[in-house]
């Protein structure tokens, strides 16, 4: 039997087509490297609706939005103020804003349960000398001239109309708010949507406002007034140098003891006998009567001077006045 030779030519045919066949597959491990190659990444899941399968148990966005919130949620509980903490002494703390967006600034001094408040400016720039007053009052109560006693809470607020005081050369003599409402004719007591104004206030046309509390500044002092359980309160105006006391048709009985109280501290006039007969309407201090506030409108001297030296006897008259208890 002839041995299987295989001659010279056939070897190096073999060899070439073995040496042909690794380059091919080399080629084509290269071509599917290079081409297949974002193929063989992780694929990046993707929400999908499978059919069939119930709603809840898809993936939702609000999974993945949660850690973005969580930070926030965190931060939250810092912020709460207690409803107890006070105000820092003698330092300003807005209680709202006006139309405008001006900040309604008060000042607390002392911290004794019984809450009195004054008010300046409720007529802004057309009684300008209110709010000068009241921030002379609030420097000596800082100074340390006029001490708050240990039972009594007192509150400055020394421009209730910020709209008309800063804005004097725009609006209605300063005397209203932005849009032209006079913010002693706005609180709901005897309020009205126009008066006879012949013998009051009528340089200027201004309004009550459409209805009762229709302005934010009546809206946040009557919350505070409220939520703060206030005893008592003065409202300053000028200038017919006289007291008026809240309540109808006659003064309640506590104004009108706090209003001979501050008379006498004074000198300013009660009761007001100089009353040209103006018909008040919606007015602070007869609100606040009804709702338990004794209360009174002080009128300075005139339109220019701050009665500093007058005001500051007032003052301590206000901190020490009580409420008589009633006679059985
Ligand atoms: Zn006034």
């Amino acid at each position: 039997m002839k041995p299987f030779r295989v001659n010279r030519n056939t070897r190096f045919l073999l060899a070439g087509l073995f040496a042909g066949a690794i380059l091919f597959s080399i080629f084509l491990a290269s071509i599917y490297f290079l081409s297949g190659r974002p193929a063989l990444l992780p694929s990046v899941p993707t929400v999908q609706s499978v059919p069939g399968a119930p709603a809840a148990l898809l993936p939702t966005a609000a999974i993945t939005d949660t850690p973005v919130f969580a930070p926030a949620l965190t931060a939250t509980p810092t912020q709460i103020l207690t409803a107890t903490s006070l105000p820092p002494e003698g330092e300003a703390f807005s209680i709202g804003e006006s139309l405008e967006g001006k900040p309604l600034e008060m000042y607390r001094f002392g911290s004794g349960p019984i809450v009195r408040v004054i008010i300046g400016a409720i007529h802004g720039g057309y009684e300008s000398n209110t709010a000068t007053l009241v921030y002379l009052l609030r420097d000596d109560l800082k100074s340390g001239l006029i001490t708050v006693p240990e039972e009594i809470t007192l509150y400055l607020l020394p421009v209730f109309n910020p709209d008309g005081f800063y804005d004097y050369l725009n609006l209605p003599a300063g005397r209203s708010n932005y849009r032209g409402v006079d913010l002693n004719r706005n609180w709901d007591a005897y309020w009205a949507p126009d008066w006879d104004r012949t013998r009051c206030f009528n340089y200027a046309y201004v309004t009550a406002g459409e209805f009762p509390f229709s302005e934010p500044e009546t809206i946040a002092l009557r919350d505070f007034l409220l939520n703060n359980r206030v005893d008592a309160l003065i409202s300053y105006h000028s200038a017919m140098s006289a007291i008026f006391a809240g309540g109808r048709p006659e003064p309640d009985p506590i104004s009108d003891d706090l209003a001979r109280t501050l008379s006498a501290a004074s000198l300013y006039l009660y009761p007001p006998t100089n009353d040209p007969g103006c018909q008040y309407t919606g007015q602070l201090i007869d609100w606040a009567s009804a709702n338990g506030i004794a209360a009174v409108d002080v009128e300075l001297t005139d339109h220019q001077s701050n009665d500093i030296l007058i005001n500051r006897k007032l003052l301590e008259a206000f901190l020490t006045w009580r409420r008589k208890e009633p006679t059985p």
